[in-house]
């Protein structure tokens, strides 16, 4: 059976995952005795460095996985999960799948995810970082969501790639694909998209527009009586674009 990861956290906050603490481990505060990695609380490295020996969770390998190309951030799955109350009873569609950032934190929460993307390299990615997080309960398909959908009575379909709108197409195409009262998030960088979206969200009756919103998070810096806004931090990511199925 496969060891199970561990985290060392080192005096200046710095982390390191091992992802074989049945091996000495190295890093630039040099070298950790395996059986070191067995213990609990403070250990030392061969060069006197401390480190704190910890469980690793879910996001100290989420936060390490491959990525291929633009993720949706934390900040924003979080809004999409709280937004629509997804969770242990929820079958959802993510497309695309790109390296996998969204699919993998939905499944860690849901009771099942599929994930549709369209290019075999970036499918490619997300199924190796599937594989170290260990999740169970993805399955990848190498498939083009504007050409119609398989699944059906989804919770929920995040829709993440370039044309959101030509999906709608496939969602009412496609049978049975949402439960009504289930959601369709669309993330996108750009106002152009969310206004082709929206626009083709409002010729269909059966979903209902809840709300567009950009979510800025700051990062504040706190050290004694320095307390102020990070200078350099992460600005626009996207919008998210809140739909419901309401017949
Ligand atoms: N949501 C992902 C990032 C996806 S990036 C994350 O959080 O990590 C957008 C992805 O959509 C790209 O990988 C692109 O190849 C894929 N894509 C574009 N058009 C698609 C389509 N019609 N069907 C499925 N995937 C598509």
């Amino acid at each position: 059976m496969k060891n199970k990861e561990i985290l060392l956290l080192s005096e200046t906050g710095k982390t390191f995952l091992v992802k074989d603490p049945k091996k000495d481990f190295h890093c630039q505060f040099g070298k950790i005795d395996a059986k070191d990695l067995k213990k609990k609380g403070i250990i030392f490295s061969n060069t006197g460095h401390q480190f704190t020996v910890l469980e690793a969770f879910f996001i100290d390998k989420y936060d390490r996985m491959k990525r291929a190309p633009q993720i949706i951030t934390k900040k924003d799955l979080g809004l999409i999960i709280a937004e629509t109350g997804i969770g242990k009873s929820s079958v959802i569609l993510d497309a695309g799948v790109g390296s996998g950032a969204s699919t993998f934190m939905f499944a860690n929460i849901c009771k099942k995810v599929i994930g549709y993307e369209i290019r075999k390299d970036f499918l490619e990615v997300a199924e190796k970082n599937l594989n170290f997080l260990g999740l169970k309960n993805v399955t990848l398909k190498n498939k083009d969501i504007y050409q119609g959908i398989e699944e059906k009575n989804l919770d929920l379909i995040n829709l993440d790639l370039s044309e959101p709108w030509l999906a709608i197409k496939a969602i009412k195409d496609s049978k049975d694909v949402l439960k009504i009262g289930s959601f369709i998030v669309c993330y996108t960088p750009t106002v152009p998209q969310v206004m082709d979206f929206i626009s083709e969200i409002k010729q269909h009756k059966e979903f209902n527009i809840l709300k567009t919103v950009e979510l800025i998070a700051r990062e504040w810096e706190v050290q004694d009586r320095k307390v102020r806004p990070k200078t350099s931090q992460l600005n626009h990511t996207g919008f998210l674009v809140f739909v419901r199925k309401i017949a």
